[in-house]
Parts: C-alpha cells; sequence; structure tokens
C-alpha cells in the first residue's frame, strides 16, 4: 500500500530542492501518494492565510509530512509559520543530524553528530510584547514590582518558558534514541550558570532523567558558549547533544557548518505518532528560481522519512546513491566545489592534534 504523505513545496529555494528530493525518493521505488499542499507566502497569495488549515489536516490525517522551507521576513510582517506548524502539530523534536560525507569538502572528516533541539518551548514560543504597547508597558511595571529590576520602558520584550514536562519528554526522546540508535554519549547544552530557572530548570531535568540511564548512556554538561567553541576546536569529542530550543537552533547550523555546510544538513520535527521532515535550511531567497541550489540536505531528509517508515532498504539505496554522487564530485552543485583557501593544511582534518 502506498504511504500517504503531505508535500509542502514552501518557498524561495523550497520547491526547487524539494522537487529534486521527491523525484528521488520516488527513484528508490516506495510508493507515495503524495498530498501536495500550500503553506507560506504563496499560500496567503492563494488563499488569504499563511498556514491553511487544509495544510494542517492534511498532516494530522497524513500524520507525514515532507516540507521545503518558507520564508519569515526579519523583524515586522508575520510569525514563522516553520514554527506555527511545530506548535500546532506538537512537534516537539528536532532531530539534526550532522554527518560527514567523503568528497564533500570541509574543516573535519568523520563527523558524526545528533543535535536533538527541543521545539516548543524556549525564545521560540512566539509570546512577544512589542514596544510602546499599552500591554508591554503594563507587563514591564508588573515584572519591575515582582523582580525589583529595572526594565526601560522603550523595550520590547520576548518570554522565555521552559518547564519541566518539555524538558522531560525532551530528554527521555534523546536517552531513548541514543539506545536505539547505539550512540554513546548525551550532552546538555544550557546557559543554567546565568539564566537559573529556565536553563538550570532544563538542566536539572535533563540530570534527573539521566540518572534513569545511568549505565547505558553517558551524560555530560556543558554551557552553550563554551560548548560552541568546543564544536569549532574539538567536534570528535561529541555524539548527541540535547537543548532547548534557540541554542539548538543557532548550534544545528554551526554543525551544518562543520559538514560542509546548509546544503547538506537534513532534519526532522518529531511528536507523537507524527512527523514533518525538512532541511535545516531556509528559503535563501537570493537564490530562488535559479535552479542552482545543494538538494543533499532535502534529499537527506529524505532518507530520514523513509527510515522514520521503515522503508530501510529504500532508505539505504538512496543514501549509498548520496554518497556516490558526493563522492565522484562530479554532478555535485555549486556549494561543494570551493576550495579551501588552506588546502592539505587545515583542510580535512582528523580530530587528532597538530
Ligand atoms: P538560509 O538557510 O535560507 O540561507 C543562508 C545561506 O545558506 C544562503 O544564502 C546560501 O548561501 C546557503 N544555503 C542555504 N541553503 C542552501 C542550499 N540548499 N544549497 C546551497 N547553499 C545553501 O538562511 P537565511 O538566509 O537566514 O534565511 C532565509 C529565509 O529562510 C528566512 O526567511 C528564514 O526565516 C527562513 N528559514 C526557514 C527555515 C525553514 O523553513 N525551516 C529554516 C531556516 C530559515
Amino acid at each position: 500500500m502506498a504511504h500517504k504523505i503531505t508535500l509542502i513545496p514552501g518557498d524561495g529555494i523550497g520547491p526547487e530542492v524539494a522537487e529534486a528530493a521527491r523525484r528521488c525518493i520516488e527513484a528508490t521505488g516506495v510508493k507515495i501518494e503524495w498530498d501536495i499542499q500550500l503553506a507560506g507566502t504563496i499560500a496567503q497569495q492563494k488563499t488569504g492565510e499563511l498556514l491553511p488549515q487544509a495544510t494542517l489536516d492534511s498532516i494530522k490525517k497524513n500524520k507525514l509530512c515532507f516540507k521545503g522551507p518558507i520564508t519569515t521576513p526579519i523583524g515586522g510582517g508575520f510569525r514563522s509559520v516553520n514554527v506555527a506548524i511545530r506548535q500546532a502539530l506538537d512537534l516537539y523534536v528536532c532531530l539534526r543530524p550532522a554527518k560527514s560525507y567523503p568528497g564533500v569538502k570541509s574543516l573535519y572528516k568523520d563527523i558524526d553528530l545528533v543535535i536533538i533541539r527541543e521545539n516548543s518551548e524556549d525564545l521560540y514560543a512566539g509570546i512577544e510584547f512589542e514596544i510602546g504597547k499599552p500591554e508591554t508597558v503594563r507587563l514591564i511595571k508588573e515584572i519591575t514590582d515582582a523582580s525589583k529590576k529595572k526594565i526601560r520602558l522603550d523595550s520590547g520584550i520576548s518570554i522565555k518558558p521552559i518547564s519541566k514536562t518539555a524538558t522531560e519528554r525532551i530528554a527521555r526522546f534523546a536517552f531513548d534514541y541514543a539506545i536505539k540508535n547505539n550512540r554513546k554519549k548525551i550532552t546538555v547544552v544550557t546557559k543554567a550558570n546565568i539564566m537559573k530557572f529556565t536553563d538550570g530548570l532544563f538542566l536539572k531535568t535533563a540530570r534527573d532523567v539521566a540518572r534513569e540511564y545511568e549505565g547505558k548512556v553517558v551524560f555530560e554538561e556543558a554551557l552553550v558558549d563554551n560548548m560552541a567553541m568546543q564544536l569549532v576546536q574539538k567536534p570528535h569529542n561529541f555524539d548527541c547533544l540535547v537543548l532547548p530550543n534557540l541554542y539548538g537552533d543557532i548550534l544545528s547550523d554551526l554543525c551544518a557548518g562543520l559538514i560542509g555546510g546548509l546544503g547538506i544538513a537534513p532534519g526532522a520535527n518529531i511528536g507523537e505518532g507524527i512527523a514533518v521532515f525538512e532541511a535545516v535550511h531556509g528559503s535563501a531567497p537570493k537564490y530562488a528560481g535559479q535552479n542552482k541550489v545543494n538538494p543533499t540536505a532535502m534529499i537527506s531528509s529524505g532518507v530520514l522519512m523513509l527510515r522514520y517508515l521503515k522503508e530501510n532498504k529504500a532508505a539505504d539505496s538512496l543514501e549509498n546513491a548520496l554518497k556516490a554522487v558526493l563522492a565522484e564530485g562530479k554532478s555535485v552543485t555549486y556549494d561543494l566545489r570551493w576550495k579551501c583557501r588552506r588546502a592539505g593544511r587545515n583542510a580535512h582534518r582528523s580530530g587528532k592534534p597538530g
């Protein structure tokens, strides 16, 4: 029987990479019935809504979606449709593997990291108060009263909720994922020394969950600023990272940089029995319509989706085909043809010092 999957082409470079990936997924022979749905500015132009109910209903019905990137203007304009989809479907896990492929020029080789990012809370919860609005001024006064700390009246405010409930489920997912996938170590990454009641709670909750898995998976802790440096200098020291939403977003781009760039890095947003697969990268508007960007991240997200569907033979054949094309290096996009300026000396580090 064919798998029913909602397909959102997205905007910018989305439709190009989604189409390339769809063709590769179909070439594995797995039977799929695509239900094409709109979201983002394209949906707004056609239906008046950025995230039409029909799109959400389709994902809820099929329990699976393959999605191209969608633009979110910086500053003003609308909130992120990508975040709205994750919130509406309670896709609380953002899974972003960062794995080296032979032939892809990058600063290191043999990277094999997995970013497990909490996807529903933190500063991405979308609870924001605009400068000058009466409710913002009211909130500032209440916070000043309660905390005895001064906030300037001409401030905008973003709220950072982090709960025990959401942290427990992401930490448990991380440990179960590690065990199922034969991973050895989980590093929890926070700024708990500064934000004691949010990041501190995330860390304490992760520690409590870690105790349940003692002897099965190694658990360690890191501060996010130090982690950023360590990932650049010694990425081979790490295995799976579990992080709150914002740090997870930033460090997954950093990890994409370690393996050859955003054109390579796949992702999955997972909830209870429902998942949306998409690349780490965005809609790269300046390249839209040129059909030149790298579809590898979307194809690789397709590999993750096939594994989620337990279509392992198809996933292996697609991943092997991808590896072969990348290793050959002939039919690859512009981003994989860069020459490391200090080629030889610093390119392709194995993680060994010197
Ligand atoms: P981006 O990931 O779209 O692009 C940044 C740069 O990375 C590009 O200019 C390009 O040089 C490179 N790049 C990205 N994808 C590539 C690919 N497939 N092949 C080769 N090079 C690639 O990030 P941005 O410019 O910060 O964001 C653009 C828009 O995308 C914004 O509106 C942002 O909100 C949105 N966005 C959406 C998602 C999503 O849909 N999940 C994720 C991130 C950003």
